[in-house]
């Protein structure tokens, strides 16, 4: 009896032992994949409902292993909160978009690229300084960015974000609003900060169908961006159905597997030659 009690909880104290010892060995792993520039970013298209000139891209970071596998950014980037080291990733990441939109110039395609950012960019004062910097180190507009955020960023800490967030606006970044409806947050948000863009969680639009919980408030979500001015993204679109469907609600981009899978640069410029943006 006592036996049985003791197996489980030596195996619960394995796991987690392991767990944490892979955890620190990748933790320390990121401060070098930093120095050797190990990183990759992947670009991944917004297809547009209506034809504009610009075309929009979300970069989404990649740790290519030696064996030809990645680290998802899912798993490493908790880490990088953890350990300090995310703001130089957040540079690291902005320093290589600020050189690929000057390859897309090179290339005459319009774009505009997305960038996802940390709670702790959010929280440090330094980090509008440090964009201005950029842009204009790099003769750019601050059009051609948008600055990802998550509700859970902003509930961090509401006060913090909503100054860094109207200074950015006021300098002319967009701002999208991430993961929208997974945050437990309260509308306010909509209302007190400078959000040009609403982007509907995936979990809401993989799960979509005809008179389904999901399809209504995508349906709401999408007439809500509408009448708050903002444009609305629907991100996981997986299906030909549901991007139908979606179009026919009128949301303005839709970003999935359906259309393009996140792409690395050199096969981001073919994919613009095929769609006939050059
Ligand atoms: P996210 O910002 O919500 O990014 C969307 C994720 O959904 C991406 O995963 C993308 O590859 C994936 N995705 C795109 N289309 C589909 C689809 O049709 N179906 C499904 N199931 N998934 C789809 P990824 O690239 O693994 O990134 C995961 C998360 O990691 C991102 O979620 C974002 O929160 C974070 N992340 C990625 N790159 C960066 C970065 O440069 N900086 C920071 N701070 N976070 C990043
Ligand atoms: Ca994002
Ligand atoms: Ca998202
Ligand atoms: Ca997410």
């Amino acid at each position: 009896e006592a036996k049985k009690q003791r197996i489980p909880y030596r195996l619960y104290c394995d796991a987690l032992d392991n767990d944490a010892k892979t955890r620190l060995a990748l933790s320390s792993k990121l401060h070098l994949a930093l120095a050797e520039n190990q990183f990759e970013l992947y670009y991944q298209p917004l297809v547009k409902s209506k034809v504009t000139k610009t075309h929009h891209f979300e970069a989404l970071l990649r740790w290519p292993q030696a064996d030809g596998s990645f680290i998802p950014p899912d798993q490493f980037i908790p880490l990088a909160e953890q350990n300090g080291s995310i703001r130089q990733v957040t540079l690291w990441v902005l320093d290589n978009i600020v050189q690929h939109l000057a390859d897309f110039a090179k290339q005459d395609i319009d774009v505009c690229i997305h960038i996802n950012l940390s709670v702790l960019d959010l929280q440090d004062e330094r980090f509008s300084a440090q964009l201005a910097a950029l842009v204009r180190d790099g003769k750019l507009s601050p059009t051609q960015l948008v600055l990802e955020v998550t509700e859970t960023a902003i509930m961090a800490d509401v006060t913090k974000t909503r100054d860094i967030l109207s200074k950015l606006s006021g300098m002319g970044f967009s701002i999208s609003l991430d993961d929208f409806g997974t945050g437990f947050s309260s509308l306010s948000i909509l209302r007190e900060l400078p959000i040009n863009q609403i982007k509907i969680d995936r979990s809401f639009v993989m799960a979509m169908h005809n008179g389904n919980t999901n399809n209504a408030i995508v349906r709401s979500i999408i007439f809500l961006a509408q009448n708050l001015g903002c444009s609305v993204v629907a991100e996981g679109v997986e299906t030909q159905a549901i991007a139908e469907e979606l179009i026919q609600l009128q949301c303005d981009y839709l970003q999935g597997y359906y259309y393009c899978k996140p792409l690395p640069l050199a096969a981001v410029f073919p994919y613009c030659e095929q769609q006939g943006w050059k």
